[in-house]
C-alpha cells in the first residue's frame, strides 16, 4: 500500500513517515504544494495525507484539482487549525476525513486503516462469499475451492435476488 504525505513541516512529515513504515507502507513525502500535486496526480497512491497551510500551493487547492482530475485516491487532511471551516471546506471538496493537529500517530494510523478498508469494501462489493464458495456478479464466475464454475445469467438474476 503506498501513501503519499504532503506536509511542510519536517519533523512531523518524519515522523508520519517512520510510523507508517512500521505499518509496512510505502511512504513518499512531498514538502510543498506543487510537488504534492503533482505526485497526487500521477493515481499510483491507495491514500494520501494532505497537510492545508503548504508552499506554494495549499490542501484545498490540490484537492479540487485531484477531484477535477477525477483522482479518487482517499484523502484525509492534516490541518492545524481546530476551526470549524477547515474541516467542512475539506469534506465539501472530497477529502475522506481529516485529523487535527496535534495527533497521536495511532489515531491517524487508525483512520488510515478505516479508509482503507472502506475503500476495499466497495471494490469488493461484486463478490459474494459464502463458507468456501465465492461468487463473482460481475464475470458470473462461481469458485469452490479449486474449481471454477461459469452459470449463465437466469442462474445469476436468481442470485442476485436472493442477496
Ligand atoms: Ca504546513
Amino acid at each position: 500500500m503506498k501513501i503519499l504525505v504532503v506536509e511542510d513541516e519536517y519533523s512531523l512529515a518524519d515522523a508520519i513517515s517512520a510510523t507508517l513504515k512500521r505499518e509496512n507502507f510505502d511512504v513518499k513525502l512531498a514538502a510543498n504544494g506543487e510537488e504534492g500535486e503533482e505526485e497526487a496526480l500521477t493515481g499510483i497512491y491507495d491514500l494520501i495525507l494532505l497537510d492545508i497551510m503548504l508552499p506554494k500551493k495549499n490542501g484545498f487547492e490540490i484537492l479540487r484539482t485531484l477531484r477535477q482530475e477525477k483522482i479518487d485516491t482517499p484523502i484525509i487532511i492534516l490541518t492545524a487549525k481546530s476551526e470549524l471551516y477547515d474541516k467542512l471546506n475539506g469534506l465539501e471538496n472530497g477529502a475522506d476525513d481529516y485529523i487535527t493537529k496535534p495527533f497521536h500517530m495511532q489515531e491517524l494510523v487508525a483512520r488510515i486503516k478505516v479508509i482503507l478498508k472502506r475503500k476495499s469494501n466497495i471494490e469488493n462489493t461484486n463478490i459474494l462469499e459464502y463458507e468456501d464458495l465465492k461468487l463473482d456478479l460481475s464475470s458470473g464466475k462461481m469458485i469452490s475451492g479449486d474449481n471454477e464454475i461459469s452459470i449463465n445469467g437466469k442462474e445469476l438474476e436468481l442470485l442476485e435476488i436472493g442477496r
